[in-house]
């Protein structure tokens, strides 16, 4: 196949939502389709829910599958799809948000019942920053849920986004009937456990069809028509330049369980979603159709086996192509790599491929090469922008309890902070190790993995922060000053960048207030 075909052929996505909303039926469902498995159940969710250490427990022996599971690719209609897994648990946002600097659009599922939860509104703020073209799938018609016009308005208000309805529901949970194709004007009537066979579609000439009246009562087709005319009336045909834009996002109607509604939602996607997008960098724009490789690293994942400190490197191609065995340009250690097991993530299994394209995520076997935002190219020196690094909002100071394990456990510090399972800060002129995360449950992970994996043996100290920002200044003294004046709440972060720790709001307003030549930033861009 012609470079230019294979890359037109490709669509990276993530699913996105609150937890329980339904992202691994979904999930499951579209890999059914994708003849990626055969049965349901294949997929297990790596979602945590017990208390924490048995939750991580729990994620260590699933780590077989989470690895697995981060990236999935299947063909459906000769459309090559790489799915990218992200962690519902919210201690990992951090993990979802770089994923999403992989993507090139997002499906985002929302619950009927319980609307815009938390999540929801962190995840599509990276979106909206990014202009990430999104579709939504509101899951869970089949329970008795809320009114969709106050739904749909919900949405749009709370996430900030405009919607467009592609169907539109009749009733819902027991009186749930199916649903309206506004676009193609075809009736889909509900059963469980729908296996999309075409013969479910009734077409209509349009929404005044008399079929709608036999199929759906009177009633419920008179309230069908308004709510089409309504929906229809404000919205017209989807613009789907407004959607690549991430301006406008389609919206389709469904149960995932039940696998209504989902071939639909995959039929388009796979119609409008965007092919691999340029991207930027610190130098240059780059297209995805450029024939040298480029890419970039947004996750690492520690290996099953914790005897052996290898890790694996998911690795985003962005342009050009990805060869085993040919030698790449390790930008920030200025060095040439080969990789002779480079794996793709085919449903559950890893295999070895021989290349990859720009949309493709390859999986490269480290022994600690990599870092989060490292990047590959053929000789060019760039880092491509964007992947955040974000300010976390836990501290804790570092307690050796094993001085003979010193060695260990700063490598082990390092190279978990590599992996971007939290950030590391060394006190400004001290040598007192702070780690800042998002979560708790960070610190349990940490502490276990530096255990495990490094024999190092660590407490932690609550430490009376509760925010770092990175502080800069167009005057070197006013920023010397202020760090030798603020010396309890400055830090150096892993690449010696200057962070104040604020100990709470007020002193935070207060130092920003007081300072106005230092300027505060609240996520770095990791270049
Ligand atoms: P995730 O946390 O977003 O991955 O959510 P899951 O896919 O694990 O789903 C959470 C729960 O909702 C599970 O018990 C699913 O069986 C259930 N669920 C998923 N889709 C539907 C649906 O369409 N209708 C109903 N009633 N339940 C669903």
């Amino acid at each position: 196949m012609k470079f230019h075909d294979e890359i037109m052929r490709r669509r990276t996505f993530a699913i996105i939502s609150h937890p329980d909303a339904g992202k691994t039926t979904l999930t499951e469902k579209f890999l059914l389709f994708g003849g990626a498995i055969q049965v349901a159940g294949a997929v297990k969710s790596n979602k945590i829910k017990k208390s924490a250490t048995s939750d991580f427990m729990e994620i260590e022996r699933q780590r077989g599958i989470s690895v697995a599971t981060s990236v999935m690719t299947f063909e459906y209609q000769n459309i090559l799809i790489n799915l990218l897994d992200t962690p519902g648990h919210k201690d990992f946002a951090e993990d979802t948000y770089r994923t999403l600097t992989a993507v090139d659009s997002v499906i985002l599922v929302v619950d009927s019942v319980n609307g815009v939860e938390e999540q929801t509104r962190r995840l599509m703020e990276v979106c909206r920053m990014r202009d990430t073209p999104v579709i939504v799938f509101i899951n869970k018609l089949d329970r008795d849920g809320k009114n969709r016009f106050d739904l749909l308005e919900e949405i749009e208000k709370e996430l900030k986004i405009q919607l467009h309805p592609m169907t539109w529901p009749i009733n819902s949970g027991k009186d749930f009937k199916g649903v309206y194709n506004i676009h193609d004007k075809s009736l889909r009537l509900f059963a469980p456990n729908t296996k999309a066979d075409e013969e479910d579609v009734i077409a209509t000439t349009d929404i005044n069809d008399p079929i709608l009246d036999e199929k759906l009562g009177d009633r419920d087709a008179a309230i069908l028509r308004e709510d089409v005319e309504l929906v229809d009336g404000v919205n017209g045909p989807l613009n789907v330049d407004d959607y690549l834009k991430g301006k406008v996002s389609p919206v389709f109607f469904g149960s995932a369980i039940n696998n209504f509604g989902v071939k639909e939602l995959l039929d388009t996607f796979i119609t409008i979603a965007p092919p691999p997008q340029g991207r930027d960098t610190t130098a240059r724009r780059v297209d995805a159709e450029e024939s040298k490789l480029s890419g970039f690293v947004f996750k690492i994942h520690a290996n099953l086996d914790p005897k052996h400190r290898d890790r694996i490197a998911f690795f985003r191609v962005c342009s050009g192509k990805f060869e085993r065995n040919k030698y790449f340009h390790h930008v920030r250690l200025n060095k040439k790599l080969r990789f002779s097991n480079p794996y793709s993530f085919m449903a559950r299994d890893k295999s070895v491929i021989e290349d990859a394209y720009a949309g493709d995520v390859v999986g490269l076997f480290d022994t600690g090469n990599f870092k989060i935002g490292d990047t590959l190219t053929e000789g060019e020196e760039f880092y491509f922008t964007g992947i955040p690094s974000f300010s976390p909002e836990i501290f804790k100071e570092v307690v050796n309890k094993d001085p003979l394990k010193t060695k260990q456990l700063e490598r082990g510090l390092l190279q978990l902070t590599d992996e971007g399972v939290a950030q590391l800060f060394t006190q400004f002129g001290g040598t007192k190790k702070i780690i800042g995360c998002v979560g708790e449950l960070q610190f349990e992970v940490i502490q276990y993995r530096l255990l495990h994996e490094y024999g190092a043996s660590v407490e932690f100290r609550a430490l009376p922060f509760y925010k770092a920002c990175w502080i800069t200044s167009k005057d070197p003294k006013k920023l010397d000053d202020f760090t030798k004046f603020k010396q309890a709440n400055v830090a150096e972060d892993k690449d010696g960048a200057l962070v104040y720790l604020a100990q709470s709001e007020w002193f935070l307003n207060t130092e920003i207030t007081n300072n106005p030549d230092i300027e505060f930033h609240f996520s770095s861009e990791i270049h």
